[in-house]
């Protein structure tokens, strides 16, 4: 299978060689020809499947077929919407890529950046709008943006949509665009919600689904340390210092965390900057900017500050904290062994989370593999007591366990205790491995 068989046209088919791709990825190969037909699609994909290429590609062919090079200014005629800032650049990059050799023209419109530069170049007038919802809304409240003459919508991670509690915006912004339009809609999960919103705005649509590709990608070696939570930062630091691990994206559950984390392996000589949404842009940026460079080893981030990054051939993701989401696991681990790279992905699991471990191997209906000797004392990762669920969120259909109390596991109190003695012998054997034992920052 070749991009060509997909029917793009060649100024697309030289951009997608520009960028090295040879193979159309599953995701490419269902929803370029639907999209390219005009079908609304509903598409089941994570990042790291190809999904960005596979709407943004027929997008602008579609788009280049009716250019009308004397309508001055242009109109926006594709709206993208995304959750984040992050994705919203990196989808804004690839427009720009794949249409490097079409008359189109993009904007950027992002919560974080200058409005007023946005302002002037919406004047300008554009083609397509990539656009996180909030600010978006601003700038149809100002007058800034028409959306009237808009021919195709894409919500890309709808479910993390969902999650971060746009609907109320995404439904202000659909009252705002015209009712005959193409509408793709694209999501790394499917559940309930998102089906409930494709009725409300696909029109027949089409439904393609890849994300299992990702889910438990062959490629991703995933393994569990069952250990006590007040040794998982020096297990951390031994297993990045011992490995020489030169770039890590650490999973933690609170902005809080991802600082203390930051600031503890700092303290191990690790070199380590924290993503989180209280970060201004230019913090996030910078912070993105060394990790990808090398200037720095270890991201610690967040869930919301990590999704969509596109990081290519990330070689090891440590869930530093589980996620309380079982489906994050498999958003998290989508990190790493990507476009048939391999990787490593370690949870970090105290007993206070086998519950949430419980979860997770529940919905991917498989064991992720024990780490046998972690070179602590063993800690039991049996559920005694599980949370009950929640009602299901009304807004995102999922059940969450946010406002329920967390049990520990059978005997996780005195195996922890019981550790300490024999925990320190072990990590003295291997202090010598320790970046914190070597003291360099
Ligand atoms: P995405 O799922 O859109 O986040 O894409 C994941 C990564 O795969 C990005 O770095 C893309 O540049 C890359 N990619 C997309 N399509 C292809 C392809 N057909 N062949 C190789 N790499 C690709």
């Amino acid at each position: 299978m070749s991009f060509a068989k997909l029917g793009l046209t060649d100024e697309l088919l030289k951009a997608v060689a520009d960028q090295g791709y040879v193979t159309p990825t599953p995701v490419q190969q269902k929803a370029i020809p639907l999209i390219l037909e005009g079908k609304d699609v509903l598409a089941g994909a994570q990042t790291g499947t190809g999904k960005t290429a596979s709407f943004t590609l027929p997008l602008l062919q579609r788009l280049a077929e009716n250019h009308d090079p004397h309508q001055k200014p242009r109109r926006v005629r594709a709206l993208i919407l995304v959750p984040t800032r992050e994705l919203a650049a990196q989808v804004y990059e690839s427009v720009k890529t794949y249409g490097a050799h079409l008359p189109l023209r993009a904007e950027a419109v992002v919560g974080g950046a200058s409005i007023g530069i946005q302002t002037r170049q919406l004047h300008r007038g554009c083609d397509i709008v990539v656009a996180t919802p909030g600010r978006l809304i601003d700038h149809v409240q100002q007058r800034n943006i028409n959306l009237a003459n808009v021919e195709m919508l894409v919500l890309d991670e709808a479910d993390r949509m969902l999650d971060m509690g746009f609907l109320p915006d995404i439904k202000q912004i659909m009252a705002l665009i015209p009712k005959k339009r193409q509408s793709l809609l694209f999501s790394a999960t499917v559940p309930n919600a998102i089906k409930l919103l494709a009725t409300q705005l696909l029109n027949n649509p089409v439904e393609v689904e890849v994300a299992k590709q990702n889910a438990t990608a062959d490629t991703v070696s995933e393994r569990i340390y069952g250990i006590g939570r007040e040794y998982k930062r020096e297990l951390l630091s031994y297993l990045i210092g011992s490995n020489n691990w030169k770039q890590v994206l650490v999973f933690v559950r609170t902005k809080h965390g991802a600082d203390r984390l930051e600031k503890q392996l700092i303290e191990d000589g690790i070199r380590t900057v924290a993503l989180h949404g209280d970060k201004t842009q230019g913090a996030r940026n910078k912070a993105l900017e060394y990790f990808k460079t090398g200037k720095v080893s270890a991201l610690v981030a967040t869930d919301i500050a990590a999704r969509g990054l596109d990081i290519d051939d990330l070689p090891h993701v440590v869930n530093f904290d589980l996620p309380q989401v079982p489906e994050d696991y498999v958003h998290r681990i989508g990190r790493t062994g990507r476009a048939g790279s391999s990787g490593e992905a370690l949870s970090l699991v105290c007993p206070e989370e086998a519950w949430m471990l419980a979860e997770i191997e529940k919905l991917l209906k498989r064991q992720i593999p024990r780490v046998a000797d972690t070179g602590y004392e063993p800690v039991s990762l049996k559920v005694i007591d599980a949370p009950k669920k929640n009602a299901p969120n009304k807004t995102t259909g999922k059940k969450d366990y946010r406002h329920t109390k967390k049990p520990a596991a059978r005997g996780a109190k005195s195996t922890v205790r019981g550790a300490k003695q024999s925990d320190s012998k072990r990590i003295e054997s291997r202090s010598k491995g320790r970046p914190g034992s070597r003291g360099k920052a």
